[in-house]
């Protein structure tokens, strides 16, 4: 039996579901969650969606069908048949939640990133996946839930944004098949692009600004680097949430080998986005200063602030350079 076949059996036999996705949600966390949530609901079953922190939920997915449906953590209900956690590598990424995956008669983990810890009871990782978005539908596909235009339009986001637009390595055939049967199926991929890409808030475009001005370059690190800090927050009005796109800014500059982007949190630690510019993997970077994520795209928090935090980095890449 496959993976999706036994996540599928897992749904079909539950009753009551809380799904969620990682804190820090980006395109993929909020896609495929808000799909399996409709796609649940359409099936009878009484679903639970919520995020750890959903007011860090980014702006740019508003839009999403199912968006109305997601709750505060504390809204859960004390136990449930199924907890299937979306796109999230380990527990800690869904930390304000392990009461509630504990509580669960059975736990489920769907996700693509190599560095999954296979914390739950049915784990359906599969790193061969453009998205998590990807698995969702191989999933709804075993269990013959219907494709409406609603659950489309949710995994077309999941999918676009976690492919870059369909730039990036996991940009694999199976990807564009999954885009086509999706586009089939009734999304509107002009106004999705429209909305996650068109639709910044004039504070967070002043934002942009400031940052890539400060753009740095370390020569012998082939660094491309900014930051952005509270003071900036308060200066623009912008939000924390509103800049997942701002490092694919810096990754348009050539001859990078690795592009980073600081953001100071508000009690003064520091979240930090990798990117790969070439061959140079990030994610074995961003484990070893206690994150994760793929070969690619990885990220990190730090408790040093912004400057050490800077240090700190360098340090890492020129001892894995040595
Ligand atoms: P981003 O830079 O867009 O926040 O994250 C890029 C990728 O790295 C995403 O796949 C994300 O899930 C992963 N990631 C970011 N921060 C962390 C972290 O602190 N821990 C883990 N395990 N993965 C992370
Ligand atoms: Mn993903």
């Amino acid at each position: 039996m496959s993976g999706a076949d036994e996540v599928a059996q897992a749904m079909q036999k539950a009753g009551k579901v809380i799904a969620t996705s990682h804190v820090n949600p980006d395109g993929d966390g909020v896609g495929s969650l808000l799909a399996a949530t409709v796609f649940l609901q359409d099936a009878g079953k009484t679903v639970f969606s919520c995020l750890p922190d959903l007011r860090k939920y980014p702006p740019q997915y508003e839009f999403l069908p199912g968006r109305e449906a997601l709750l505060e953590p504390e809204a859960l209900p004390e136990s449930c048949d199924v907890f299937l956690a979306l796109d999230c590598s380990n527990l800690s990424r869904l930390e304000p939640l392990e009461k509630a995956f504990r509580s669960a008669a059975l736990t489920v983990n769907v996700d693509h990133h190599e560095d999954n810890t296979f914390f739950a009871d049915v784990n359906y990782v599969d790193p061969t996946a453009s998205s998590t978005a990807e698995l969702v539908y191989r999933i709804a596909e075993a269990a013959s839930w219907r494709l409406d235009g609603r659950a489309a339009t949710c995994l077309y986001a999941g999918l676009v944004t976690d492919t870059g637009g369909f730039r990036h390595r996991n940009a694999t055939p199976s990807a564009f098949m999954l885009a086509a049967k999706l586009a089939a199926a009734g999304v509107d991929v002009q106004g999705v692009a429209r909305e996650i890409y068109e639709s910044q808030s004039l504070p967070y475009t002043r934002l942009l600004g400031i940052a890539l001005t400060r753009t740095q370059w370390e020569d012998d690190l082939r660094l491309v680097f900014s930051y952005v800090t509270q003071a900036d927050l308060a200066e623009t009005g912008a939000t924390l949430a509103e800049t997942e796109d701002l490092i694919d800014h810096l990754r348009r500059v050539k001859g990078a080998a690795v592009v980073a982007l600081f953001k100071e949190l508000a009690d003064g630690s520091v979240r930090v986005s990798l990117r790969s510019g070439d061959r140079l993997e990030v994610g074995p970077i961003a484990r070893l200063l206690g994150g994760g994520g793929h070969a690619m795209a990885a990220g990190y928090t730090t408790s040093k602030d912004l400057e050490n935090s800077i240090v700190e980095l360098k340090d890492a890449l020129r001892d894995r350079h040595a």
